[in-house]
């Protein structure tokens, strides 16, 4: 049986590149796909930390990239040998009560499997299952670097922080956590026009990033005054919407401290320890708080704000490597801060 590499998760702290048998086609609506772009996610650092245990032990790594398809199961119509797609980080059938409802993430035979239940992307081959709803067309001409960054972050950043955060015109939006996720939240909430758009980071040269991408007030929180900072910025009235992309307590915590009367909490973040609720407070405050996997259901619709230039996911990228240098990007991802890393991009070509 033929070999590839992968980059295999051995437990917490533990990871290497090792070869695997090629995956192959287990059923009929599965199909594989030769990897030409990956990348890797807050989430794999938290699988990493020992924060999902999920993840066995052995598993390939990573739920993000794009490829070309190599074959397809005799169920696959919707796709062919060939051709150049953009692998969505959730699996989904289409057909369970959940998918029906939309909530694809929690798909009966789906959901995010992929680099979590089964072996991911950061590998020269991964399957995909039910092929036709986990995929999408690469439309010819379109930069596929770019639409990496459609496979989670910025349907999670729209999702799971903009649209479950009801960002409207004229809002004050305060994002906590200037990462990929945040700052994709940062991206797609534009396509809403709130007013004010504060991002809060500890990160220098991610607040920095922030402002080009179209923030209009950035915080420091490393002196932990970022409540106090927020309160003066808003006349003590609090932001309309506050999106929660750290996945902290402390992070958790300036959420609910920020957020004005009637407005909302989108968390985001992937959290690995539970967090106080102030409901002494909060319970007179007519908020809302919503929790969420993304569900990629926007990404159809990101391709083609993206196709069309009017976002710009690849102001996200900042690194490039080989595949045979993942342990590099690791590294590089792994201290974001000190290599003033956002998304790194890892190519098998
Ligand atoms: P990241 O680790 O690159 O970014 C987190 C940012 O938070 C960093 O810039 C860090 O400096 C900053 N930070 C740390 N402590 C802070 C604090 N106290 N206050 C303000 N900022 C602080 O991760 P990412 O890739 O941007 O992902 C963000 C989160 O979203 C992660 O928890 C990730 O697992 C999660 N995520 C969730 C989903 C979902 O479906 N819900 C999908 C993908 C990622
Ligand atoms: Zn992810």
């Amino acid at each position: 049986m033929s070999r590839m590499k992968a980059l295999i998760y051995h437990g917490p702290g533990q990871f290497a590149v090792e070869e695997r048998p090629r995956p192959e086609i287990k059923a009929p609506t599965d199909a594989i796909v030769k990897m030409t772009r990956t990348t890797i996610c807050g989430t794999d650092l938290h699988i990493l930390k020992g924060d999902v245990p999920s993840v066995a032990p052995g598993r390939i790594l990573g739920h993000e990239g794009v490829g070309i398809i190599e074959s397809v199961g005799a169920g696959v119509s919707g796709f062919q040998a060939g051709d150049h797609v953009l692998i969505s980080c959730i699996s989904s059938c289409g057909k369970c009560a959940n998918c029906k409802k939309r909530m694809v993430s929690h798909c009966d035979q789906g959901g995010w499997i992929l680099g979590n239940l089964i072996d991911g992307t950061q590998a020269e081959s991964v399957r995909i299952l039910v092929a036709d709803n986990s995929l999408h067309a690469i439309p010819p001409g379109a930069d596929e670097e770019a639409l990496v960054m459609l496979s989670d972050i910025l349907p999670t950043g729209f999702e799971c922080g903009v649209l479950n955060g009801r960002v409207k015109p004229g809002d004050i939006v305060a994002i906590v956590g200037a990462g990929p996720v945040g700052l994709a939240a940062l991206l797609t909430a534009q396509f809403y026009s709130p007013a004010e758009i504060i991002m809060v980071d500890v990160d220098e040269n991610r607040l920095q990033v922030s402002q080009k991408l179209g923030a209009t007030q950035v915080i420091n929180a490393s002196d932990g005054k970022a409540v106090e900072r927020v309160m003066e910025l808003t006349g003590k009235r609090g932001v309309d919407v506050a999106i929660e992309a750290v996945g902290l307590p402390s992070s958790f915590d300036t959420c609910q401290k920020i957020v004005a009367a009637g407005g909302h909490i989108a968390n985001v973040g992937v959290h690995g320890k539970p967090v106080q609720l102030d409901l002494d407070t909060l319970w007179s405050h007519n908020i809302t708080l919503t929790t969420g996997l993304v569900d990629t259901f926007t990404t159809p619709m990101l391709l083609k704000t993206a196709i069309a230039g009017k976002v710009a996911p690849k102001q996200l990228i900042t690194h490039h490597f080989r595949f045979d240098e993942i342990m590099e990007a690791y590294d590089t991802f792994g201290h974001a801060k000190k290599e003033c890393a956002l998304k790194v991009i890892i190519s098998n070509e």
